[in-house]
């Protein structure tokens, strides 16, 4: 963000004007031209506009959380927990219902 040199507001993007960004004091409407490298340096470009690099770091974010386990490390062991129970069930009926 970039902040007027007359009143210390807030510049906020008024139109483009070529490779120039022009930005306009949201107080006393003094303008500036900002170089559209400039702009997205300040964080001042659209979403239309975002710079490849950024696009890849999104990318990458999401197969990292493909990647992730679904489930934590505590479920997972209270789901095997649960299962062996049940197994120890089955198996401790099997062998009453033999012992007839
Ligand atoms: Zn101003």
């Amino acid at each position: 963000m970039k902040f007027c040199p007359r009143c210390g507001g807030l510049m906020v993007p008024a139109g483009r004007e070529g490779d120039s960004v022009i930005l306009r004091c949201i107080r006393c409407g003094y303008t500036e031209k900002l170089s559209l490298e400039d702009a997205r340096r300040l964080g001042y470009v659209v979403a239309s506009e975002t710079p490849r690099e950024e696009r890849t770091i999104t990318t990458m974010k999401v197969s990292e959380a493909k990647r992730k386990p679904p489930k934590s490390l505590e479920e997972w062991e209270q789901e095997r927990e649960e299962y062996r129970e049940i197994l120890q069930e089955l198996l401790q009926e099997e062998l009453e219902g033999g012992e007839e």
